[in-house]
Formats: structure tokens, sequence, C-alpha cells
């Protein structure tokens, strides 16, 4: 049986992370006018992923995987959220730096009275599910790193925001134990400086691996970009080439690849992604991470279970700030009681099924990972939401940004994207100041 799902007026909802997922919750949820929403930060500022810190040693345990020199990899025009366009009033660029983007979410906090929410240096170490009068509600146990004092308060829901780009995964390589040469995780990469004259081995061709590779390129006496689409090693440029996936590690920097041939290096760096992490989410709460799938969640957002807990930004391969605002949009509509959530055990059910057919090829780790499948996600949402919809426009230069950054890895920033309105061939893409649009 379907149940509306109402919270009362005054209901209190915490909300872990002031990242871009926190801040749009944030706003989202308080915009409705009967809930209290208050936001816990562990650090002393907003943006979580876009502060640039360049010695994690003496971070907390919230640890930035941004590097010095990154521009965004989507074009600005797209980037921002739904109320609040990120033009060019920031940077003319359409793919500007970390610090740009930083200073977009410092201003949509600005814009929409967002800091009067936040408790920041409040690190949130524990949260249990208890029960009371009949209704779920969830205690919160915040340290509060400027009073070093520890709080304990009760909420009625809580909005999960903690990304998940902090937790790097580290795959089981054969030979790893005796392999003398550094291994280094992409999340610890700040600078290429530290490749001078090395020759790299980088495993894994995702956005990081790619773009890492060409920083490290223009240092490096050779750089090695390895992965498992690659069939036989290729060059891409004078110090650059492309090799199939490593097999194994051997003594003194050999490095064993799928084709069987080798390649000496002085250091590995592994671009091989992250891993979902809940750690102060007790076990009272009922949320496992296996094979990187996220469970219980109903559309990768609400708590099959108990629906007053969410989780906003599972999702990965996406376009993120808009659909951290589809989410919170629709959850506001959920908690609202506007609509309708299908009972517990179709919740649970439905991403049962979901997991098991991905199961039976093979491919049960990409459960979050979206792609095509966001747009009809976004587009779903925001028809349950009753909000604006997802523009052709967005989705097409999104794509193109896409087609160009696979094709031309080093130049695709240059380009600059001017959308007009929100049809298909609403936008256009300029290379030095021409019209390339196809
Ligand atoms: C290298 C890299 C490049 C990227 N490039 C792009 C790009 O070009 N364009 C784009 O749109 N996206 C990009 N992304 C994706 C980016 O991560 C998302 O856009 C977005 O910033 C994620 O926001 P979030 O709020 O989910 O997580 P985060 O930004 O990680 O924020 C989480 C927040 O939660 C806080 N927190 C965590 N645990 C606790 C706790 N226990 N108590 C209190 N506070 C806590 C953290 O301090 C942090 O502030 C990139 C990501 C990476 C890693």
């Amino acid at each position: 049986m379907a149940q509306r799902f109402q919270l009362g007026d005054n209901v209190k909802i915490a909300i872990i992370g002031a990242g871009a997922a926190g801040l749009i919750a944030a706003k989202n949820l308080r915009d409705i006018g009967l809930f209290q929403v208050e936001v816990f930060e562990e650090l002393d500022s907003v943006g979580g992923t876009w502060i640039y810190q360049e010695d994690l040693s003496t971070t907390g345990y919230f640890q930035s995987s941004m590097y010095r020199d990154l521009h965004t990899n989507l074009p600005k025009e797209i980037m921002g959220f739904l109320d609040f366009p990120f033009d060019d009033s920031f940077d003319a660029s359409s793919f500007p730096s970390h610090q740009v983007v930083l200073n977009y979410l410092v201003s949509f906090c600005r814009n929409f009275r967002l800091y009067e929410l936040i408790r920041f240096r409040c690190f949130v170490r524990n949260i249990s599910k208890l029960e009371e009068n009949g209704s779920i509600r969830w205690d919160v146990t915040i340290y509060d790193s400027r009073r070093q004092q520890e709080d304990k308060k009760r909420y009625d829901a809580v909005v999960v925001c903690n990304g998940h780009y902090t937790k790097p995964f580290i795959p089981k390589i054969p030979g790893s134990d005796w392999f003398s040469r550094p291994i280094i995780h992409s999340h610890f990469y700040k600078t290429p400086e530290p490749f001078c004259k090395l020759r790299v081995a980088v495993l894994g061709a995702g956005n990081s691996g790619v773009d890492i590779s060409y920083e490290i390129r223009r240092v490096a006496s050779k750089v090695s970009l390895c992965h498992r689409k690659c069939a036989v090693r290729k060059t891409l440029s004078d110090n650059l080439e492309e090799c199939p996936t490593i097999e194994y590690l051997d003594k003194d920097g050999k490095v064993y690849l799928a084709d069987k041939s080798t390649l000496q290096v002085d250091v590995l760096l592994l671009c091989t992604g992250y891993e979902y992490d809940f750690p102060f989410l007790d076990s009272s709460c009922e949320v496992s991470v296996q094979d990187n799938v996220v469970f219980p969640v109903y559309r990768h957002l609400i708590h099959a279970k108990y629906p007053t807990m969410s989780f906003v930004g599972l999702p990965i391969r996406i376009l993120p700030f808009p659909l951290f605002d589809y989410q919170t949009r629709y959850l506001a509509a959920v908690y609202r009681g506007r609509c309708e959530l299908p009972s517990c055990d179709k919740m649970l059910a439905e991403q049962q099924q979901q997991i098991s057919l991905l199961e039976s090829k093979g491919c049960k780790k990409y459960y979050h990972f979206f792609a095509d499948k966001q747009w009809e996600y976004c587009r779903e949402l925001a028809d349950l939401a009753d909000g604006p919809t997802l523009s052709c426009a967005v989705q097409q230069v999104y794509e193109d940004a896409a087609k160009f950054r696979k094709k031309e890895p080093e130049k695709y920033r240059r380009r600059k994207y001017v959308i007009y309105g929100k049809g298909p061939k609403d936008w256009r893409v300029f290379e030095n100041q021409v019209d390339v649009t196809l």
C-alpha cells in the first residue's frame, strides 16, 4: 500500500555536511517554511570538495580530493543549481578553476541566507535510530571542535550529505606488498611537481585518471595510463601512452600488463575511485554498503525502511548540482505530504530487483552509475515534485562536452558554451570565438 508521508509542522531536520548537496538540501527544505533545518559541517566553511586543502596531513576527518590546478570538467553554464545560474559574472570561461566554483557556492549561500542554518566545526560522530511515541526519531551526536564539547540532539529527519570522494578505493593488485616503489591514490594528488622526471604508471582512465595524466606529463619523463578498455599500447603524445590494465607488480618497479608487456616505473598512481562511507551511522540505522551499493535506498535517495533518513548525491556520472536540486525538491515534496511513497516492502523489493538484474550481468558495483539514465531520473523527480523540468539544451550541452572531452582531453576546456533557451538547439559552442556547433 502506498504511504503518504507527511512530517508535521515544526519538525526538526538535521543535514550532515555543507557541500553542494547539503546546501541545496538546506535551501529546498527550509523554503517549505514548515521545518526547522540545521546543517552540521565539520569544516569552518562551506563547499566540501571544492575547498582545496594543500596539506592533508593537518586536516581533520574530511579531506578534499581537490588538486591545485583543477578546472571543472563540465561547462559551468550547466553546472549551477536551478534558481542560481552559474553565469559569466563568476568567470568568463566555461571551465573555471575550483576556486571559482567555491566562490559560486559561497555566493549561493549568501544569496539564500543559508549561513544562519549552518553550525560550522561540528563533526557528526554518531547517528542512531529510536522509537518515540510510535514514531521514528534520530539521535545525532555532534562534536563541536570550537567549544570542544560533545552534544546529543534529537531530530525527526536526517539528510545525509557527507559526499563520497574521501575514502579511496584501493584495488587488490597482486605484488603490491613487495612492489618497492610508492603507490599513491589520486585522493592525495595535489600538484604535478613531485612527479618531475619520473616514470609514472596511472591506473584508471576515468575523469581524474585522464586529467591527472595530462597534468603530470608536463613534468614527468613518461606517463603510462593503464586501463581495462585498452587492448594494446598506444602512444598518445611524446611522453604519454595508453596501456592495458595492470595484472601484477614485481620488485624493482616492474609492472606487468594484461597484454603480457611490462613497464618500468618509479611510482604508481591509482585513479581507481572512491567508496561510499557513513562511519557515523550506527547499526540501528540499518544502512550497509556492499560492493559499492548503498542499501536500502529508494530512488537512490530515501531510506526504504525509515524514510525520514535520506542520502543526497549518491549517483555517479551525473550533472551534480542540478541533480542534487531535483533530489531535494522531491524530498521536500515527500516530507510535505505532496508525493506518495510506495510501501516499505515495495521500495525494498524495487532496489533488490534492480541490484539482482545488475548482479546477473556482473556489474552490481555500477548500481549508482547513472550516465544516460540521469535525464529520465531528473525529469521524473521534477514531475513528481511539480517543479521546473530539466531543459533539453542542458542535456545537449552535457553530451556535447562529454563527447569532446573524450576526443580532445587536452583541448576541450578551450571551448565556450552559450545557452540561450531551453530547446535542444538553443545553445552554441565557440572555439577561438568561431561557432563550431554541429
Ligand atoms: C576531483 C573532482 C573533480 C570534480 N569535478 C567536478 C566538476 O567539474 N563539476 C561538477 O559539477 N562536479 C565535479 N565533481 C563532483 C563534486 O564532488 C560534486 O559536484 C559536489 O561538490 C559533491 O558535493 P557533496 O555535497 O555531495 O559532497 P562534498 O563536497 O564532499 O561535501 C561533503 C561535506 O560534508 C562534510 N562532512 C562529511 N562528514 C561529516 C561529518 N561526519 N560531520 C560533519 N560534516 C561532515 C564535509 O566536511 C563536506 O563539507 C568533482 C569531484 C572531484 C572529486
